[in-house]
């Protein structure tokens, strides 16, 4: 039995609707799922009701773009309450922001000469939470350029022409927003974020786990995180980051945790919730 506990759906930068992302588990034969969508959980009630017909168990969850000294880090939640008031006011905030960088990066291209409109954009990612993959495909689409890639090496890559930083909450922030929302966190793909040295005072802050298999990490990366998860007592979890097709098929089948590691979560998030209710601060 195995899981993907890291998919986006359309309600972010991912291509699929969460009911195909459902089919593609049933096909690919897991037995469990997250939707992790960008500042979102508003795929989950569709993704949910899709599992169950598959006879999928599904994780609710998100990834929330954060910091800790100065370094960007994900922060994935995993069986917060999708219905927590508090975790739905950070969410919109941070879906206006998103909104207002698009905005912004269009105004950076059209200085550049490049003639896309807000619109177009906005259009094309039909949803609350809008990144750079949105303005990418617009670009592709409206034929200023000729591929995603190009459309982030020359744009939209860190410090190119039209890239406009991301706001992020602070990690200890973001790690207590999702304990106060009945959930667990967990440090998305630190193999691609090459900041290993703030692990151990995360995890001192409340961090539950660590993202140790990921479609861009090597076996010896995987092993080296899965050392760092046992040496700073860190649950272990891992998912294929699966936005939709890559290269001609869809990256959700590739990376299969054994579902063990689900079961620890499980255990992990209902000792949590015991010592800490949250429950109460539901709507608050
Ligand atoms: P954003 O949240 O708007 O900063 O966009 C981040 C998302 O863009 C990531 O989750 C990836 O899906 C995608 N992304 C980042 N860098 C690249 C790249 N060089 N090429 C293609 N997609 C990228
Ligand atoms: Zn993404
Ligand atoms: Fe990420
Ligand atoms: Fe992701």
């Amino acid at each position: 039995m195995f899981a993907d506990l890291h998919l986006h759906s359309f309600f972010s930068d991912g291509t699929y609707s969460p009911e195909e992302v459902a089919a593609f588990g049933r096909k690919f034969g897991f037995a469990a799922l997250a939707l992790t969508d960008h500042d979102s959980v508003e795929g989950c009630g569709r993704m949910a009701a899709a599992c169950r017909e598959a006879n999928i168990e599904f994780i609710t969850g998100t990834e929330l773009t954060a910091e800790h000294r100065d370094n960007e880090i994900h922060i994935l939640a995993y069986f917060v309450d999708p219905e927590n008031g508090k975790l739905l006011r950070e969410i919109a905030r941070f879906q206006r922001v998103r909104q207002d960088r698009i905005r912004q990066m269009v105004a950076r291209l059209n200085e550049l000469a490049v003639p896309l409109t807000e619109a177009e954009v906005f259009a094309l990612a039909n949803c609350r939470s809008p990144g750079r993959p949105h303005v990418a495909r617009a670009l592709v689409n409206a034929g200023h350029c000729r591929s995603l890639d190009e459309a982030f090496e020359r744009f939209l890559k860190k410090h190119r022409p039209a890239w406009v930083p991301k706001a992020r909450m602070s990690a200890l922030e973001a790690i207590e927003l999702i304990h106060q929302a009945g959930g667990l966190a967990v440090m998305a793909h630190p193999g691609l974020n090459h900041c290993d040295g703030v692990i151990p005072s995360l995890a001192q802050a409340g961090l539950d786990g660590l993202e140790c298999f990921h479609t861009k990490h090597s076996t010896a990366m995987a092993e080296h995180y899965l050392e760092l998860a046992d040496k700073h007592r860190l649950l272990v979890t891992g998912g294929s980051d699966c936005h939709g097709m890559s290269k001609g098929k869809p990256l959700i089948g590739t990376v299969k945790i054994p579902y063990t590691h689900v079961e620890k979560l499980k255990d992990a998030v209902t000792s949590r919730r015991r010592r800490e209710p949250a429950g109460g601060n539901r709507n608050s």
